[in-house]
């Protein structure tokens, strides 16, 4: 009998997937550039369920039911490129491809459009959860035509996590809204890791507390509010002592964050967009700061070290949990207000809700909090930004005294906690009655001649500075 669906690329993403297929009932048909690892997975997995090995495309390609739906599981960039050139001429017209690589959204955008000539359908999936989750069931975000996800969605939500019975894959939206709303994922992740990250500092350098008390203090929070993947797992690696040393791990790991990439996406995106996502900007650059080593040892040695004098305060752990959930409430307000521009410029009628849907599961900013995201939106589609809800409203403005005091303590403490305190700035940026925007436009008149508009009537002005210094209109 044909394969119901294809996986090219069996790295362990591709085969862990195929896998996952599989064991869902599906006839999967298997191939990957170098045969050694199309036949490893089915020497070590082949009972698992119904695999078709295949040695090259063509043969992949003659082993499908049609329309043909194949699976692109390789390295993103080049080699996507590669593998869809050596695809797109074996298969007719109606077939489908979908790349599950971490393809940058405007890749995506090129690929289905040369695909669509061919009469082609190109599906950008973006999917979440590493290989553990491309095994069990990852987070899937599809984007491409509909007619496609009549056909792919169903195998996909087979395999993707699920929440209440609910599946974590959702059709996103046209050519590379799925790509676009995976990036827009890692950089909330990034956002999510930083703050986290802070509140350990503040709780271990500023509070006095060890890194074995900060667990238990995240596992406490994450039966609430906070309940996450990754508040659960940072209760794991701050509690995890190291064998060689007995010392917590974490003081062990050299303090240097590293990153692939997408998070530097995001904020690329963003400001091509104009849409201020400081929460993602700052958690990319304090891993930027971190990994200098030699000018921060440049620095220490200039300026000293920053020496910090912990005090045991009782209150501080509470304090940091509601500047943690605020500081979060921004970060994710963000994300959406970059994914809803992104929407309106592409013309991807993104539905945000489902997109919180697709993120309780499986993924690794899976999380309660995004049930009152997804209900938020479902109140109103066209909230403006997610601080304007209600549920999130109340639940900064709750925090508010809390999140001052802590950005209070960072700053005196000497505590870096720049996710925190911009999150508070951009909170209070939002609501100010006035914004020295206008001293902005007033400094850009003078020198550049910009224009600037007036709030009490219509029409651009400029003042002659050099001259009389009297207003006229431009
Ligand atoms: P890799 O990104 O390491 O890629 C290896 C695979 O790509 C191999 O199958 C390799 O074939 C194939 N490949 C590389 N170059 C070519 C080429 N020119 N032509 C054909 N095949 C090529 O594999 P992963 O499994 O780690 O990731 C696969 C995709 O999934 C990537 O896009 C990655 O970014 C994404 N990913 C997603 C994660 C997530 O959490 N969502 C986690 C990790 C990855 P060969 O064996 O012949 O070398």
């Amino acid at each position: 009998a044909p394969a119901r669906i294809a996986v090219t690329g069996l790295a362990v993403m591709g085969s862990n997937l195929a896998r996952n297929l599989a064991r869902h009932g599906f006839r999967v048909a298997v191939h990957n550039r170098t045969n050694a690892r199309t036949k490893a997975l089915i020497s070590e997995h082949g009972h698992e369920g119904e695999f078709v090995p295949a040695e090259t495309l063509d043969e992949l390609v003659g082993s499908l039911q049609k329309p043909r739906q194949i699976i692109i599981m390789v390295k993103a960039g080049a080699p996507t490129d590669a593998v869809i050139d050596e695809l797109a001429p074996l298969l007719e017209p109606g077939d489908m491809v979908i790349d599950g690589g971490n393809a940058h959204y405007a890749d995506t955008r090129r690929r289905e459009a040369a695909l669509r000539e061919a009469g082609l359908h190109f599906v950008g999936a973006g999917i979440s959860g590493g290989e553990e989750g491309a095994l069990n069931g990852p987070s899937i975000m599809p984007g491409g035509s509909k007619e496609s996800y009549e056909h792919v969605g169903p195998v996909l939500e087979a395999i993707s996590a699920k929440v209440n019975g609910e599946a974590c894959c959702v059709h996103v939206g046209p050519d590379g809204a799925g790509h676009f709303v995976k990036m827009v994922h890692n950089g909330i992740e990034y956002a999510d890791m930083q703050l986290i990250a802070e509140a350990f500092d503040l709780l271990h350098r500023a509070g006095g507390l060890t890194p074995a008390e900060v667990a238990e203090v995240f596992r406490g929070w994450n039966t609430g509010d906070l309940e996450s993947y990754l508040v659960e797992i940072t209760a794991e690696v701050l509690a995890h002592v190291d064998a060689e040393t007995g010392s917590a791990l974490v003081d062990v790991i050299a303090d240097e964050a590293e990153q692939k990439g997408t998070g530097r996406w995001t904020v690329q995106e963003a400001l091509e967009l104009g849409v201020p996502v400081t929460g993602i900007a700052e958690a990319v650059f304090a891993r930027s700061l971190s990994g200098r080593a030699s000018q921060r040892e440049a620095a220490r040695a200039a300026l000293g070290v920053n020496e910090v004098v912990a005090s045991r305060d009782d209150s501080l752990v509470e304090d940091v949990r509601q500047a943690l959930y605020a500081s979060k409430v921004v970060a994710y307000a963000q994300g959406f207000d970059q994914m809803r521009a992104a929407s309106t410029e592409y013309g991807w009628d993104l539905d945000l809700g489902s997109t919180a849907t697709i993120w309780r599961g499986g993924c690794i900013i899976r999380a309660r909090f995004l049930d009152r995201i997804k209900e938020a939106y479902d109140r109103n589609p066209e909230l403006e930004t997610l601080l304007a809800d209600d549920y999130f409203r109340d639940a900064v403005r709750t925090a508010e005294d809390a999140w001052r005091r802590v950005a209070v303590k960072a700053v005196q403490s000497g505590v870096p906690a720049p996710g925190f305190v911009s999150a508070l700035s951009y909170y209070d940026a939002l609501r100010s009655e006035r914004l020295p925007a206008s001293l902005i436009q007033g400094l850009r008149d003078f020198f550049g001649a910009h224009t600037y508009r007036r709030t009490d009537r219509e029409g651009s002005f400029h003042t002659l500075w050099s001259g009389d210094r009297s207003q006229i209109d431009a």
